[in-house]
């Protein structure tokens, strides 16, 4: 264990209220009812809340995104959005009881919403307010958009993205990420062109589900991405060029597992590009619903088969440098 510990690991796929610590949650969300009113949350958030409490069993990837609004109802105000940002970055950065961080660098991702508190360049700027408090070699942001949302919103979120960014904030990339069965993936190209000739590095979530139409797959891959998320269901022609050009494939072994889209680790796709020494970065991707860490990850890369992949600590190693060096700083 002292080995995973001491070795210098980059989380680079982590979604922001995704990753909030459930107690942490759960004291935001006691505090929210407090000052609007016993009834102040909705059933539904509740409801929510009570699954994420007892740990969520999902029958399928879509009864994940539906844990998201209880979550958003809570961080909806720049307040509260700033102590969940501070949450998240403490559970990766701080030292441990063991005396090592989780993460030697972290790179946060979120969505900028839209409240009545605040614009989305303010929910960025918040975001950023409180990353930036650690040093730049230990944090950045991915800004999130979300296939959902319209060509207004994207464009809006890209802009943020790249005035941030020539303004010195720490914001590092966009991502595309949301319900893999939504949008249309033709109005992005715009929006990855932008963020790419502003020098942002382009991660997208791609063929996530096996409903994910091989069509799709290959337009998100001609938006010349650097990194991919979870790319569980590439067919031979998006693998073809996946490794042309050496797009590093973000590895999230719990929540592929606990979402059903692999049945078990040793099916795991990590297996087919570690086989083809291709690069991957391992990650954690939401530890509020998958209850999961960073060292976790690890530990199940090093732990013998049936309840790990039994790799040998050389082999850690290479796969920790190779997240380290597929940072977008
Ligand atoms: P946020 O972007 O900080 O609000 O983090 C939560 C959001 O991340 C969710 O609403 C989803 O859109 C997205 N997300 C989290 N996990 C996944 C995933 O595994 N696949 C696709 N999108 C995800």
């Amino acid at each position: 264990l002292e080995f995973l510990q001491k070795l210098p690991k980059a989380e680079l796929h982590a979604h922001l209220n995704g990753s909030i610590p459930f107690p942490v949650l759960q004291q935001l969300a006691n505090e929210f009812q407090a000052q609007s009113g016993a009834d102040a949350l909705p059933d539904a958030v509740r409801a929510s809340l009570d699954r994420l409490r007892h740990g969520v069993v999902l029958n399928e990837i879509h009864d994940f995104f539906g844990l998201f609004p209880a979550i958003y109802a809570i961080t909806s105000t720049p307040a509260v959005l700033r102590r969940a940002t501070r949450a998240v970055l403490d559970f990766f950065l701080a030292e441990g009881k063991d005396g090592h961080p989780q993460a030697a660098y972290l790179e946060l991702r979120s969505t900028p919403r839209e409240t009545p508190a605040m614009t989305r360049r303010q929910y960025i700027e918040t975001v950023l307010d409180e990353l930036e408090q650690y040093p730049p070699e230990r944090a950045a942001l991915i800004v999130s958009l979300d296939r959902r949302m319209d060509y207004r919103t994207a464009a809006e979120c890209i802009e943020c993205a790249v005035s941030l960014k020539k303004e010195g904030r720490r914001v590092v990339g966009v991502d595309l990420c949301g319900d893999p069965t939504a949008g249309n993936m033709d109005e992005f190209a715009e929006h990855f062109r932008a963020a790419k000739a502003a020098g942002l590095g382009v991660t997208l979530h791609i063929a996530e589900t096996p409903d994910c139409p091989s069509p799709e797959t290959l337009r998100l891959l001609s938006y010349k991405p650097d990194r991919l998320g979870h790319a569980t269901f590439l067919d031979a022609a998006a693998k073809k060029i996946v490794h042309t050009d050496e797009m590093c494939i973000e590895i999230c072994l719990s929540s592929n597992l606990l979402c059903k889209t692999v049945p078990t680790l040793d099916a795991h796709h990590l297996r087919y590009y570690l086989g083809h020494d291709h690069p991957v970065a391992i990650c954690t991707d939401d530890i509020l619903p998958f209850r999961n860490s960073l060292l976790g990850e690890y530990a199940l890369l090093m732990a013998p088969p049936p309840i790990g992949l039994g790799l040998t600590e050389a082999e850690i190693e290479k796969i920790a440098k190779m997240g380290m060096e597929s940072r977008f700083r």
